[in-house]
């Protein structure tokens, strides 16, 4: 026996259970605790703490933290001053605001071969990227030019954790940041204010893609002459052209773009598969979302979560781990730029789109992850 389709009883989108759908309990989350005072905060962190302290670890009260370092970027000092005694290193955001004292201990403990602690090198490496500053900077290039043991255990370089925090360095030593320090969210609007909003997704083309024929989209379409998009120093309009149905079957590729609008995509392999499954109606579905770029900034991890929306700038929410691509022209770091969450502007569409930039060759990068 199939459930039955019924509607969303705030958004009437069509939904196979009683009541609203999980979109809009997100959204009413996020709404009562960005409404929350600073004495219902202390008062959430108290409780954060309490459970660290008892249970040696974050998990009845884990979501809440989550929503409160997102929405509200919550000091989170006292809540790594506790977890460092218990010696509990995840959610990795806990040490975002750790003290000076606790970062220095830290990297000592990096510093030694072994990393004595049940998850080692690895959830370490996770919470000083978040915390970043000068300090962790300067250690993790040394634990990158001489590797200590626990290098074989991690994947990666620290240079790559690093990227988990928004900043990471070159060959040479020189710090970058691979985010931009301003976020903003897209929101719903009217058609009109579609019509007007420097910022949208999933607008139709009319190019067809040489690989499976189906109707190519710009991605994003950002005009960086609005005043709210000063922050990213783009001084036209520049699109993140993709086939939304090759993405699914590719991971990422390039996009070759001027600020006058031109955007052409560069394959560097063919897709996995070649089959188009995506139906006009899709695309036309994806072309009539009403998607606008929201009127004030708001903290830079506020899209960073499931059912985090869409949003430019600032953190994104990884389905996966972080990825930040490699120019193909000049090899440098790119820089994360914006996510699309699928299913926002295409029903039962999974997983999210991230759109990176390198502004030195205008090169764009578009990144698909699900789970
Ligand atoms: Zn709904
Ligand atoms: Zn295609
Ligand atoms: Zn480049």
């Amino acid at each position: 026996m199939g459930r039955t389709a019924q509607h969303c009883k705030q958004c009437g989108r069509i939904i196979y259970f009683d009541g609203i759908c999980i979109s809009c309990r997100a959204e009413n989350e996020r709404k009562e605790i960005l409404a929350w005072s600073q004495e219902e905060i202390d008062d959430a962190v108290r409780k954060i703490c309490d459970e660290i302290k008892e249970t040696g670890e974050l998990d009845k009260e884990s979501d809440v933290f989550t929503k409160l370092v997102n929405y509200r970027d919550i000091d989170t000092s006292e809540i790594a001053q506790v977890a460092f005694e218990k010696q509990l290193f995840y959610p990795f955001e806990m040490y975002k605001d750790a003290s000076d004292e606790i970062i220095r201990a830290m990297l000592e403990m990096l510093s030694q071969d072994n990393v004595d602690t049940m998850l080692g090198a690895n959830h370490l490496l996770s919470c000083l990227a978040i915390h970043g500053g000068e300090e962790v900077f300067r250690s993790f290039m040394e634990f990158e030019k001489n590797p200590r043991k626990w290098r074989e255990k991690v994947y990666v370089n620290p240079s790559v954790y690093a990227t988990n925090g928004g900043w990471s360095y070159d060959s040479s030593g020189n710090a970058l940041k691979t985010i931009f320090d301003k976020c903003y969210p897209m929101v719903k609007g009217t058609p009109n204010e579609k019509e007007h909003s420097p910022v949208k997704i999933g607008v139709r083309t009319r190019e067809k893609c040489s690989h499976c024929g189906c109707t190519m989209v710009n991605l994003m379409e950002i005009d960086g002459r609005d005043s709210r998009l000063q922050f990213l120093g783009i001084d036209g309009v520049i699109k993140a052209k993709c086939c939304p149905n090759c993405i699914m079957w590719s991971d990422d590729h390039f996009c070759r773009y001027t600020v006058n609008g031109e955007s052409e995509i560069i394959y560097e392999k063919e897709p996995f598969n070649t089959e188009n499954y995506m139906k006009d109606e899709g695309i036309e579905e994806m072309a009539s979302n009403s998607y606008i770029l929201g009127e004030t900034p708001v903290p830079l991890r506020y899209a960073a979560d499931w059912e985090g929306g869409s949003s430019v700038g600032g953190f994104a929410f990884w389905i996966q781990d972080c990825v930040i691509k490699h120019c193909p022209d000049c090899g440098k770091t790119m820089k994360y730029l914006a996510q699309i969450q699928w299913d926002t502007v295409l029903d039962g569409m999974e997983g999210n789109a991230y759109i990176e930039i390198c502004e030195d060759c205008n090169v764009i990068a578009v990144l698909h992850q699900q789970t």
